[in-house]
């Protein structure tokens, strides 16, 4: 997909399996298992969407899926399938090396597991050459959660990160190339990044997990894995209109079978139009 100069592609890091009522918070499993139809330990079906970006010279990758670090029973219990990330990339003629910057929208494991790999033991950058950008309050709860998230935070994925400085920890929304601008989006967590893209007069928005498949357009479909859900409310008021009014992509970092859309309003809902994006 082409925004004049800029172009994006999806590149899908792999699957994983959560639990159906984790997912969907307050909306009882009549309602959300027609739409997203569990397995016996009731779990759904999440696919894990990374964004790859040529913008201004520079290769970026938003997000890095699950990484292929975690124990048999991790895997297990999440149903995880392989990690394809670096296929993927291969698959649009890249390598590793050449990513200039690597996004975390967040630090949960599902969205940063690719930063670092194994080798010889050691845990090191997937990326070597890269910048990795996440908010710096993210990265500071990360390295100190609560009792409640902590299950969801794998200091392996962003320690050795740290380590190698190769991180730019961000403060404030933030531009990091032509046409590609990083947006703090409170609610999933106190300080998640949601990504615009914007190229000849046309704009893709990642919700990242504001909403992070078609089904959580229902307002009150928030995931009861949010710290702040009134505020996941308040930022979902806020950026589904305004991604429908203008004519925006919307891009859905969990939706196994609708990653891109255009928004339409249809009886006072927000439904999904799926592009096709390559
Ligand atoms: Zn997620």
């Amino acid at each position: 997909m082409k925004l004049g100069n800029l172009e994006f592609h999806i590149v899908i890091a792999g699957h994983v399996r959560l639990d159906g009522g984790a997912m969907f918070g307050v909306i009882p499993k009549t309602m959300w298992e027609s739409v997203m139809p569990p397995d016996s330990s009731n779990r759904i079906l999440l696919a894990m969407n990374c964004l790859l970006i040529h913008a201004g010279g520079k290769r970026i990758l938003v997000e890095t899926g699950a990484g292929n670090k975690l124990s048999a029973k991790l895997r297990a219990i999440y149903d995880l399938d392989e990690w394809r990330l670096i296929e993927g990339l291969r698959e649009y003629g890249l390598h590793p090396e050449e990513i200039d910057i690597v996004v975390n929208t967040h630090l949960h494991f599902d969205h940063c597991g690719g930063n670092t790999r194994i080798e010889k033991d050691k845990v090191i950058p997937t990326f070597p050459n890269a910048r990795y950008v996440v908010h710096k309050g993210e990265f500071e709860h990360a390295k100190n959660p609560s009792e409640r998230d902590r299950a969801s935070y794998m200091p392996d994925n962003f320690v050795p990160i740290e380590a190698a400085r190769k991180y730019s920890l961000i403060e404030d929304d933030r531009v990091i190339a032509p046409g590609v601008e990083l947006i703090r989006v409170p609610g999933h967590t106190a300080d998640m990044l949601c990504v615009k893209l914007e190229g000849g007069g046309r704009t893709a928005f990642s919700f990242a997990d504001l909403i992070p498949m078609t089904p959580h357009l229902g307002l009150p479909w928030i995931m009861g894995y949010d710290l702040y859900p009134m505020k996941t409310l308040e930022n979902k008021k806020k950026w589904i209109p305004k991604v429908a009014q203008e004519g925006w992509i919307a891009l859905f970092t969990h939706d196994p079978r609708v990653p891109a859309a255009y928004l339409r309003e249809r009886n006072g809902r927000w439904e999904p139009e799926p592009v096709s994006i390559g």
